[in-house]
């Protein structure tokens, strides 16, 4: 494991120091010096797997460093490690900590839009005069611990709110981090992870945030090793710290090791990243050389419309595909969704498989799954009447609205929504009865150890979706709800690969921590379509940068945020490509039932490159 690697990469997976921090370009082998550093003190040390915990960025990411584990030190000694997201970890810490909260370890996790219906029932029930948006101003002071309210309505929204979660047995999704954070300063917590986990590693530690950063320090790991890359700090706007990085960089308990060799990217693109990021002023010095020559080189086309553009990547990838490769060598990237999915049309115009790795695509956001995962939620979770709410009457045919706004009001009354439910409409009885029935502890049931897709596929069943899908002829639904099972296999397969859980009580915490790379499915032969900010840690054989024009990217918005962040995030488009980066720009786009002409990107002077028409 340790043939192959340059002597500073060697020296990182090698050293004796408590503290490493590998600071270095992209494509340099970071990820690859973490995974072959937990391979080496495996087998040199002696240092059991289950005893080290890998931070990744997103859970592919870890899924994919396990693999690498496996091929290193055996399949067994892989599946014992910990490697996933931060927020899964914080899930596993809630779960087993949690009550010292007031959370249950089946707790459901609140998306913004629950929150949102959780706070339109709280004003509507407590019949105070606030707005929607005003209440969440208070609910992030009581979140930080500030006592600065909007008015005395919002602050008894707010605080009922808060009360309400806790009932259901809820957290909110922007909550798993700080409480996670909470319970990491009681020492006896700390210390269960610090003896749990001798041995924590954190990649693209660039990204982390404060309050994770917080609890790494309150962690105290007995050895820490991070890796990360300045020049790739993409996510301030959603509160990452790029000082963290650069911090532990300066500080003397740290060996830092720079590594210089990119093993990625032949010499033209590692020449152009070099010359992009040059030109931003608030960074550490960093070298990055390679000695793979390229025979092709980077190139700029102009096309005259976006549809040009996007023929012109049709007939590219069919070229690509004739002379013997293959369609998942080649990555599309762009700013923006919306760039993507007209790309998206016309390659399947041209029975090209092509897939957007993107939330709007999402399977699981369709209606029908959303509620089928609801009665799940419910299911699991019967103290969480927000999901009840969404699933009673799901699919359309048991109560009516009389019966439903009755039991609200009786419910308001001390009784569980479900028994005023019951009362009610009693036809719900039915309903509840199959929950139990199906939920029933014992060690031989099934609802809780199947995996995750078989017990949806069955919650569908004992609902009598198919049924009532033929019966109104309601086929777009039925194959909505078809997808959403497709997904969840396929997330079970990945899961069982890794040797991971893929259990319902999983799956339901993961599809609200789950990651733009989640749609990623490297398996498939389709040219895949990201934002750049989906293709972060990863590599293409070819890449394709569309819409290289100026107030696209860099878009209007972040010239006058953050210009610097944005050029990282073009850093980041181009050094994901191996062999071969084609940048192109439509002259012209069509938007708002108008036409605009554009100018090429200032990347593009940046980069090096002259334009080829
Ligand atoms: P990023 O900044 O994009 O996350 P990285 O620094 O993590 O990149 P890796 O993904 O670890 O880089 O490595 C980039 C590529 O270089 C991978 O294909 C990896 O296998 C290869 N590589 C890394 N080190 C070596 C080496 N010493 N010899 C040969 N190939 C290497
Ligand atoms: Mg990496």
């Amino acid at each position: 494991m340790l043939n192959g690697l340059n002597p500073a990469q060697h020296q990182a997976v090698t050293s004796s120091s408590k503290r490493i921090c590998v600071l270095a370009g992209a494509g340099t082998g970071k990820t690859k010096t973490l995974t072959s550093r937990i391979a080496y003190l495996n087998d040199e040390h002696r240092i059991g797997t289950s005893g080290m915990l890998a931070l990744t960025f997103t859970r592919l990411a870890g899924l994919e460093m396990k693999e690498r584990i496996a091929s290193l030190v055996g399949e067994q000694k892989a599946k014992e490690m910990f490697c996933n997201t931060f927020h899964a970890f914080c899930v596993t810490a809630l779960q087993r900590y949690g009550n010292r909260l007031g959370l249950e370890p089946n707790f459901t996790i609140y998306d913004p839009e629950d929150q949102e219906s959780v706070v339109e029932q709280v004003i509507k029930d407590l019949k105070v005069k606030a707005k929607v948006a005003d209440v969440f101003l208070d609910i992030n002071c009581f979140i930080r611990g500030e006592e600065k309210f909007k008015s005395e309505a919002t602050r008894l929204a707010a605080t009922e709110y808060k009360y309400r979660l806790k009932r259901n047995n809820a957290i909110s999704l922007d909550e798993l981090l700080l409480r996670t954070l909470i319970l990491f300063k009681q020492e006896a917590v700390a210390e269960y992870y610090r003896e749990s986990y001798p041995y924590v590693f954190v990649d693209e530690f660039q990204d982390t945030d404060e309050i994770q950063w917080e609890i790494i320090q309150l962690f105290r790991p007995k050895n820490l090793l991070v890796v990360g890359d300045d020049f790739q700090a993409i996510y301030g706007w959603r509160g990452a710290r790029v000082e963290n990085i650069l911090e532990v960089a300066e500080d003397p308990a740290y060996e830092v090791v720079k590594l210089e060799q990119n093993y990625r990217s032949t010499l033209p693109i590692v020449d152009a990243s070099n010359s992009l990021i040059k030109h931003n002023t608030k960074q550490t010095e960093k070298v990055l050389v390679t000695d793979r020559p390229g025979d092709p080189v980077v190139t700029l086309l102009d096309f005259v419309n976006e549809e040009q553009e996007a023929a012109y990547i049709a007939d590219h990838v069919m070229q690509h595909r004739r002379a013997g490769g293959k369609f998942s060598d080649v990555a599309v990237l762009a700013r923006t969704n919306r760039q993507l999915s007209l790309v998206k049309d016309k390659l399947r115009e041209g029975a090209i498989p092509a897939l957007i790795i993107s939330k709007d695509s999402d399977p699981l956001a369709k209606p029908d799954v959303q509620k089928l995962l609801k009665y799940i939620a419910y299911m699991i979770n019967p103290s969480d009447e927000r999901s009840l709410r969404s699933c009673i009457n799901f699919p359309e045919r048991r109560i009516t609205d009389l019966q439903m706004s009755g039991a609200e009001v009786d419910a308001g009354f001390g009784k569980s929504l479900r028994e005023a439910m019951e009362d009610q409409a009693p036809k719900c009885r039915n309903f509840f009865n199959q929950i139990d029935a199906t939920t029933r502890n014992g060690d031989n049931n099934s609802f809780w150890s199947d995996d995750a897709w078989l017990v949806i596929q069955g919650c569908a069943f004992d609902l009598g979706l198919k049924d009532f899908y033929t019966d109104h002829s309601l086929q777009n639904r039925y194959e909505d709800v078809r997808a959403g099972l497709t997904f969840a296999q396929r997330w079970c397969n990945q899961q069982h690969a890794a040797g991971e859980r893929a259990d319902i009580q999983t799956f339901m915490k993961w599809i609200h921590i789950r990651d733009l790379q989640d749609y990623y499915q490297r398996d498939v032969d389709a040219i895949q379509l990201f934002t750049i900010h989906g293709s972060k840690g990863l590599e293409f054989d070819t890449v394709i940068m569309v819409g290289m024009n100026q107030g696209t990217f860099p878009s209007k918005r972040s010239m006058k945020t953050d210009p610097e962040e944005e050029r990282r995030l073009a850093y980041v488009g181009v050094t994901r490509a191996k062999r071969h980066l084609i940048l192109t720009r439509p002259q012209t786009t069509f938007g708002y039932g108008k036409m605009t002409e554009h100018e090429p990107s200032q990347y593009i002077r940046e980069l090096g490159l002259a334009v080829q028409v």
